[in-house]
């Protein structure tokens, strides 16, 4: 079996613990991918004084020189999609399809992120004095933590290394205990590109350690954490602290709102594909199914029909369309759920249950599940679950679908499908959710569009598109003045003031 290793100091090193952990493939645990570190706080601070040397170095390469390196991250992703969605599927168990998505979205936001080494911008702004320039630029900040979750093992360490480093940071990168291999296959290609050794460093290891190290570390300014709601409370309070730059992305609980003059077979592509795609384990997943009355009950039926028939399987497998969930403790938390909905009363209409049969023993798998006649409040309308559970609430009015949408602690993604152009527009007034799809399931962002969520799905930030390089630059203003005397702001320039 292959024992991988951490990058740090511009050299793959053993863990200063010489202890490892197996990772294993969720569809079949008796396939073990690698023996990878567990490391220790020895190897966080290892990591962090390397990294600053990295940062002096790279703060000082132009923008644009940045971005040509991360273009060719980009063309390397390009010629390696493969055999990376190939692992990504064996150490996390998506489909092969949504792999290969998951590896385009980082090809994307690497070619985003090589162009922006050619903007930057700052502003030139008039001064309010005579012979006064007046302007702000965008300097880097130093080392920044990037913490990771299993579900996008490719694409979101790209959302936030990308535009950290291009912004002439350098990073320290702890992918989730999950998905390591993927995790190093990324530093591999940046390595390749032609990034200085020391201006990255992957360091393996669980959240509690290596995690909890990056985020107590004095010398990282900046973090970056995507992952549950609990952990990023953790990680909160201690940025808050500490005075850290912080970047949080956790949980949702996503509705899909199917109105009476829907096209209904397009709303029902979005829902399947919502709902059970990567088993549920999105943050944008639809959890919600929000159903106006005179659609409700033939749609259901439908839909019901539809999920059963779905296959589960390898996501290596040709026509698999949900693979198993990523690990046994996630299962026994969709199994909590289900004991609850119906101890609360909704209706069990198909899943709900592990599935039967030789080609499920070795996996974590489990049966699309749906639910009806839930209540606005009952706990599995209202808590995120990971796992692919629908609940289906059923309104008379617009109105109070918006309600529903809105009445939960979360405010990641929405949707809604309808005909009505008027609806449409108030839905993406009214709806809570930092980002709303017109006849478009919940999930499925673009990577030169901001992403992130409102109220608790995170703490204000985006990632990708322009608004990113926000968070990972610092503004720094500079005033010029060329008048050859003393001008004082705030006092010379009242109206009337004489030249
Ligand atoms: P998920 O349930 O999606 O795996 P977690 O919040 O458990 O979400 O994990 C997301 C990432 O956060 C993982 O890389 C994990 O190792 C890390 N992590 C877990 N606990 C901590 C912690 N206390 N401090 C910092 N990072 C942590």
């Amino acid at each position: 079996m292959k024992t991988f290793r951490n990058f740090i100091a511009g050299q793959w090193t053993a863990p200063s613990t010489g202890e490892y952990f197996d990772n294993v493939n969720p569809a079949d645990t008796s396939d073990v991918i690698g023996r990878f570190p567990l490391s220790g706080e020895a190897d966080v601070q290892r990591a962090v004084e390397s990294a600053a040397r990295g940062f002096e170095r790279w703060r000082h390469t132009p923008a644009p020189e940045r971005g040509d390196i991360l273009r060719r991250v980009g063309d390397l992703i390009v010629q390696r999609k493969e055999e990376i969605a190939d692992a990504m599927t064996r150490e996390m168990g998506k489909p092969l399809t949504e792999t290969r998505g998951d590896v385009q979205e980082g090809i994307d936001t690497a070619y985003y992120a090589a162009t922006e080494g050619r903007r930057l911008f700052g502003h030139t702004v008039p001064s309010e004095m005579r012979q006064k320039w007046a302007m702000s630029f965008r300097r880097p900040i130093g080392i920044c933590g990037i913490i990771t979750p299993f579900n996008f093992p490719l694409a979101i360490p790209t959302w936030k290394m990308f535009p950290a480093l291009l912004c002439g940071n350098a990073c320290i990168f702890k992918p989730a205990e999950d998905v390591p291999h993927t995790g190093t296959l990324f530093v591999e290609i940046l390595l390749d590109a032609g990034l200085p050794p020391e201006v990255i460093q992957l360091v393996h290891g669980i959240g509690e350690t290596v995690g909890k190290a990056i985020v107590e570390h004095p010398e990282i300014p900046v973090v970056s954490f995507t992952g549950s709601t609990e952990t990023g409370r953790i990680v909160g309070e201690t940025c808050g602290r500490m005075h850290k730059r912080l970047s949080l992305e956790m949980g949702g609980k996503n509705a899909q709102i199917v109105l009476d003059d829907a096209d209904v077979d397009l709303a029902m592509e979005g829902v399947l594909w919502g709902a059970f795609g990567t088993t549920g384990q999105r943050c944008t997943a639809t959890s919600r199914l929000i159903l106006q009355d005179g659609i409700h009950d033939d749609f259901l039926s439908q839909l019901v029909d539809r999920a059963r028939s779905l296959r589960l399987g390898d996501g290596r497998k040709k026509d698999t369309d949900v693979g198993p969930l990523i690990s046994e403790a996630a299962r026994e938390k969709v199994e909590r759920y289900i004991d609850l909905g119906q101890a609360d009363g909704a209706d069990l209409l198909c899943g709900g249950r592990r599935p039967e049969g030789r080609e499920y023993e070795k996996g974590h798998f489990f049966e699309p599940t749906i639910f009806a006649r839930v209540d606005a409040g009952m706990r599995i309308e209202q808590e995120e679950i990971f796992g692919p559970v629908l609940s289906v609430v059923r309104v008379r009015t617009p109105d109070e679908a918006f309600r529903i949408n809105n009445g939960v602690k979360y405010g990641l993604s929405s949707s809604i499908y309808t005909r009505d152009v008027t609806i449409a527009f108030r839905a993406l007034n009214e709806l809570d959710n930092g980002i709303t799809y017109v006849n478009a399931p919940t999930i499925g962002a673009e990577a030169h569009l901001p992403f992130g969520g409102v109220k608790q799905t995170g703490n204000g930030h985006r990632e990708g598109g322009w608004e990113v390089y926000e968070f990972y630059s610092e503004t720094k203003v500079g005033y010029l003045d060329f008048s050859g005397r003393l001008q004082r702001a705030q006092i010379d320039n009242y109206p009337g003031t004489p030249d």
